[in-house]
């Protein structure tokens, strides 16, 4: 039995609870950020939440009054749950005022909702699926245009799995206007020659706290990295394709709408930078 948090208190997971009226739930009003921890530490801690203020301020959404004792709620979870190698979850609502209304709730009288909750996943980073490599479909980007902000609106993503799923894949890669935006639930990354190609920030994809570090390290490696949108077939001649998120961390695309990419294994690049990422990260944990 899991210690959960939720509005000021550490929780026995059974006993938490939220209204039914919590616009997360009524109308996916809610932003959410996933730490790694591995050894017992936050993984990029800092730049989760620097984006989880962004959305936050993107959204109107009032900070919960706990905002500044998120780093030690994390830990205490982490240490409450005895997690070694896993994530923590984070979710704020809008809350409640007591109704459903498509108008925001009065943020000076209406507390947001802050859940955390930990998922233990030992042997994180050893992943096997590091060792042979993800296959991916490709489908439509069905989304709304702010992908930027981190919303628990996953609805189609969680469609997108399924679809890889019955199609005998792992992921799926999201494509609009014939150009990969990014994968369900990570960013997308194509090597071509010396080169690093990942699609370049904006409106349309999720501001990956992985993708910023492992860009960070590639430059400092000394890699080529050219930020731009790919189309699909650029993918599929590519040299290696891979994601980062920050539960995957660097993961490997062997193959794409049934296409090998490259040799269809794990290739060089993508498995340095994961050696590099989960290395450099372990040694900046918190
Ligand atoms: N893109 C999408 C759509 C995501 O859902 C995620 C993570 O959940 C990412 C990219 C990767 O972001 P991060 O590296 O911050 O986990």
């Amino acid at each position: 039995m899991r210690t959960v948090y939720v509005n000021g208190d550490y929780l026995p997971e059974n006993e938490a609870t939220v209204s039914i009226f919590d616009r997360g739930f009524l109308m996916a009003d809610g932003v959410y950020e996933v730490t790694s921890v591995l050894g017992g530490k936050l993984i990029d801690f800092a730049g989760h939440m620097a984006r989880l203020e962004r959305s936050l301020a993107e959204l109107d959404m009032p900070k919960p009054a706990a905002f500044d004792e998120l780093p030690e709620i994390h830990r205490e979870l982490v240490r409450a749950n005895g997690v070694g190698d896993g994530l923590v979850y984070l979710q704020i609502t809008r809350g409640s005022d007591g109704d459903r209304d498509f108008v925001f709730p009065d943020a000076e009288t209406t507390e947001p909702t802050l859940v955390l909750f930990t998922q233990s996943k030992p042997g994180l980073a050893d992943n096997p699926a590091a060792r042979t490599g993800l296959k991916v479909i490709s489908i439509d980007d069905l989304r709304w245009g702010r992908r930027d902000i981190k919303t628990v609106q996953l609805l189609y993503p969680s469609m997108g799995k399924m679809m890889a799923k019955a199609a005998g894949a792992d992921d799926a890669w999201m494509i609009e206007d014939g150009l990969v935006t990014e994968g369900t639930s990570n960013n997308a990354y194509i090597v071509k020659g010396n080169t690093i190609i990942t699609r370049h920030l904006g409106t349309e994809i999720l501001h990956g706290i992985t993708r910023a570090a492992v860009l960070r390290f590639a430059a400092e490696a000394q890699m080529q990295v050219e930020e731009r949108a790919f189309t699909l077939e650029e993918a599929k001649a590519a040299d290696e394709a891979f994601v980062t998120s920050a539960s995957a961390f660097v993961m490997p695309v062997v193959e794409i709408d049934g296409t090998a990419v490259g040799a269809g294994t794990p290739g060089p690049v993508a498995t340095r930078l994961r050696d590099i990422y989960i290395e450099e990260s372990r040694r900046a944990a918190v």
